[in-house]
């Protein structure tokens, strides 16, 4: 073995400093998670060109545009993300504005990086390594829960064409399509994905739409890990052995990664990072999830999604988006190398990526035609159009009204 880490060895290997800058300068940071665009939303309704958003000159929140340069962050998947709505909670029938106001934030996140240069907005895996080296933030959108989409797959076809990325099966509220770690935490049963979400999983398969698992129940990890034609995300989880919350992963779903070709992404939310003792939450925690989840899954399926802008508090060390260096410095300091750190960094999230771009291009190429499944129980609104006027040989029984009414 050389007396060196790494691939640059003009750089002592204790000198985790150095050693972040140069793996970080050429290899992008890429986050799972940031809700900025959520807050955007409830601070200022929306009104990016608002004098009192001060992104360029710095913000209060966690996430500005001086914190993103000094942390290095080089890409960014932003959360176009609405709460639960108790409307929904029982009859998916009911009309909601989630769908509406999920648009709306699509339409803020894509306006924000209009409006600043320093932002690329990315709708492919092959745009990140450019914009990385032009010095800009690589910008994606992920819309966090299918609730958001009104139960609808032919909506999720069209988030996908707005530039939405991945789409996190369930928040905090089950969904025509699958269980929410929530809903079971709170005593609820276990159904794990629905058939329909088998279809929504197939069709995001068939899209390139990668599936993210945070927020999931276990059964529904399980559902999704043994259907999917395509590698899973973990948008923002940590490991359930490290830390016994429902929002992380448990071991016998780490162990099946390997074979998905999936990633997690650590989070810093102090409940998932410590749950005995969210206080206490850290930086030498978060590299306690990082470890666990190598040991069980290995280097190629770890990540980082910080969720940061998502809540009040944050670990310790990792209060805003500026800090993750420090993160990578404490990684190298407890063994990882150079090539590991640059797994974790980008390099897995990048993969998983184009794996889903790949696949989803081949399953189009080989004629899988978008999916029309449907809510069994959804109901359809008509006008009085007489009905049936289509099928070939329904000239009987159809019914004509009197006076040349339609
Ligand atoms: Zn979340």
């Amino acid at each position: 073995m050389g007396f060196f880490c790494g691939t640059n060895r003009s750089i002592a290997p204790g000198d985790y400093v150095s050693r972040t800058k140069h793996v970080m300068s050429t290899t992008p940071l890429i986050d799972g998670h940031n809700d900025m665009p959520f807050l955007i939303r409830i601070e200022l309704k929306n009104h990016i060109y608002d004098k009192r958003f001060t992104f360029r000159e710095g913000l209060l929140s966690p996430t500005d545009l001086i914190k993103l340069r000094t942390g290095g962050v080089g890409g960014q998947f932003w959360s176009a993300y609405m709460p639960c709505d108790d409307r929904v909670a029982d009859n998916f029938n009911t009309p909601t504005d989630l769908l509406r106001d999920t648009l709306e934030q699509i339409d803020v996140s894509k306006r924000l990086f209009e409006e600043y240069e320093e932002l690329e907005f990315c709708r492919n895996s092959s745009c990140v390594m450019p914009a990385f080296e032009m010095g800009r933030v690589a910008s994606m959108i992920g819309v966090e829960g299918l609730h958001q989409i009104d139960g609808s797959i032919a909506a999720i076809r069209e988030v996908h064409e707005l530039g939405v990325r991945y789409i996190t099966l369930t928040h905090n509220c089950n969904n025509v399509f699958a269980t929410s770690a929530t809903h079971v935490a709170a005593g609820g049963d276990d159904y794990g994905l629905s058939s329909l979400g088998r279809a929504a999983v197939f069709e995001m398969n068939r899209l390139g739409l990668m599936v993210d698992l945070s927020h999931v129940s276990i059964k529904t990890m399980e559902d999704v890990l043994q259907i999917t034609r395509s590698p899973v995300i973990f948008s923002h989880s940590n490991a359930r052995m490290v830390s016994d919350h429902a929002r992380n992963a448990p071991d016998h779903v780490l162990r099946m990664l390997p074979r998905n070709g999936g990633v997690i992404m650590v989070t810093f939310v102090p409940r998932f990072v410590n749950v005995q003792d969210p206080d206490a939450a850290d930086i030498a925690k978060v590299v306690d999830h990082i470890f666990h989840i190598v040991e069980v899954a290995g280097w190629d399926h770890v990540g980082i999604g910080g969720d940061f802008d998502a809540i009040a508090v944050y670990t310790n060390g990792l209060e805003n988006v500026s800090c993750y260096p420090q993160l990578i410095q404490a990684v190298m300091a407890r063994g990882a190398t150079d090539e590991q750190v640059r797994k974790l960094l980008g390099e897995n999230i990048l993969r998983v990526w184009r794996a889903n771009e790949e696949i989803g291009q081949i399953l189009r190429e080989c004629g899988e035609k978008p999916w029309e499944d449907v809510w069994e129980h959804r109901t359809w609104r008509r006008s009085n159009l007489v009905a049936p006027q289509m099928f070939l040989g329904s000239e009987k029984t159809r019914i004509r009204r009197p006076n040349g009414l339609p």
